[in-house]
């Protein structure tokens, strides 16, 4: 069954934006070489015309300058993991045990009731546009993140996530899902995507994550999973054992069969690792692992913060890069990590995988667009991509190495403007 359009879609797509050429310091494209005194031109469909040399494009007459003498134009950010209706929940989870922290959440979220979330959602939102963040990938269950992209004219995917850890639960879960899509389809546009989540392996069950995987392949929606994060996760999936598997057996659940394999190897053996695939931490994974990914074109969100705030430990990205599995950085939510501070992700990402200015960057940009699918709309600053861009004041000192480091030693106090398809969305 296609889902359902029961209304228009909720933003026109296509609107036109005022022209814009756009000057700095540097432009840093992030799919060439930085420009020292750069220009971009962003046309009236908010699609990149032109970067370069400034002064050397053809500027449209009808064009609003924006010049920034001491500042870097980047691309927009992209941050692979959000939670974005749990926003406000910053401070309020602070239980070591991760199990215990998951009930924690879940309790919050039970205490919120739906126009709050909305109102998180909106908040969450203005506040990664305040970051430099332009495209996230949300997971979430109110339906909130995709009603506030639609109307705030965001960029992102959200997917609608669906539990149920015991196989009886597999057609209540399914119909709840497939109502759901059909809903919250009003408010996909060109630049807003819904997508499912089968949460985690903690919550649901084999059947659940082969019936989810089939649906999404039917209706050609991408999946995201929390997968492979913690060790009780694994504990779980690997040995019938831990807290998850004590918590199951007290509610008379099925534990995970068949046992023995990795979380990752358990996915796989129910459809769930694909081309659309984003398969969010990925820290408890071995070479096959690896290699299960990278063969099967999953992609993996790396949390870096978050993976440490949990004690998770840490995630074998350089691995993954070197395998080339497709990998972004995320935040993960507030709850997890205080505050959405994607260079700070950036930077842990280099210090666990040694790897320079440019790459970490890149894992916040290029590479993060690729890994959610979205590499040949956003990302980069090149002609026909949307023109989504960050404006970052730069160290008076113009930074002591690149422009790459400079830009990576700031944070979200360092945004000066933020540009949505040639739209300002957020301006200090
Ligand atoms: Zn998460």
């Amino acid at each position: 069954m296609r889902p359902r359009q029961p209304n228009r879609p909720f933003r026109r797509t296509g609107s036109e934006v005022r022209p814009r050429r756009l000057s700095a310091a540097w432009v840093v494209p992030m799919s060439g070489p930085p420009i020292r005194e750069g220009e971009v031109l962003v046309g009236s469909d908010g699609r990149i015309l032109w970067a370069g040399q400034r002064g050397s494009g053809a500027v449209p007459d009808s064009a609003e300058l924006s010049d920034w003498p001491d500042a870097v134009i980047l691309p927009g950010l992209v941050n692979t993991h959000t939670h974005l209706e749990l926003t406000g929940f910053a401070g309020m989870a602070e239980e070591p045990d991760f199990a215990d922290w998951i009930r924690r959440i879940r309790t919050l979220k039970a205490a919120r009731a739906p126009e709050e979330f909305l109102a998180a959602a909106r908040r969450g939102l203005a506040d990664c546009h305040a970051a430099g963040v332009t495209t996230v990938a949300d997971t979430g269950d109110s339906g909130a993140v995709i009603e506030a992209l639609a109307e705030a004219g965001g960029s992102g995917i959200a997917y609608h996530e669906v539990f149920g850890p015991h196989p009886d639960q597999l057609e209540e879960s399914m119909s709840g899902l497939r109502e759901r899509v059909a809903v919250l389809h009003r408010f996909v546009s060109e630049r807003v995507r819904l997508g499912v989540s089968p949460h985690a392996p903690y919550t649901v069950s084999g059947a659940l994550y082969r019936a989810v995987a089939e649906y999404a392949a039917q209706e050609g929606l991408p999946m995201a999973v929390h997968l492979a994060e913690s060790a009780a996760e694994s504990a779980l999936v690997e040995e019938s054992a831990g807290p998850f598997a004590d918590a199951w057996r007290a509610r008379g659940i099925p534990l995970p069969s068949p046992a023995g394999r990795s979380p990752v190897g358990w996915l796989d053996l129910h459809g769930v690792l694909g081309g659309r695939t984003l398969a969010i931490h990925v820290v408890r994974a071995g070479g096959e692992d690896v290699g299960r990914l990278k063969a099967t074109g999953a992609a993996v969100a790396h949390c870096p913060l978050s993976n440490s705030r949990h004690g998770h430990g840490t995630a074998p990205l350089r691995a993954f890069l070197d395998a080339g599995v497709p990998v972004g950085v995320g935040t993960d939510s507030v709850a997890s990590v205080g505050r959405l501070d994607l260079l700070a992700e950036a930077r842990a990402a280099r210090r666990l995988a040694g790897l320079d200015a440019e790459v970490a960057l890149g894992l916040v940009s290029t590479a993060a667009a690729v890994a959610i699918g979205l590499g040949d709309q956003l990302g980069a600053i090149r002609p026909g991509l949307w023109g989504d861009l960050a404006v970052l004041d730069l160290p008076p000192s113009g930074g002591d190495g690149t422009v790459y480091e400079a830009i990576l030693a700031g944070g979200p106090a360092d945004v000066r403007e933020t540009i949505l398809g040639g739209r300002t969305v957020y301006r200090r």
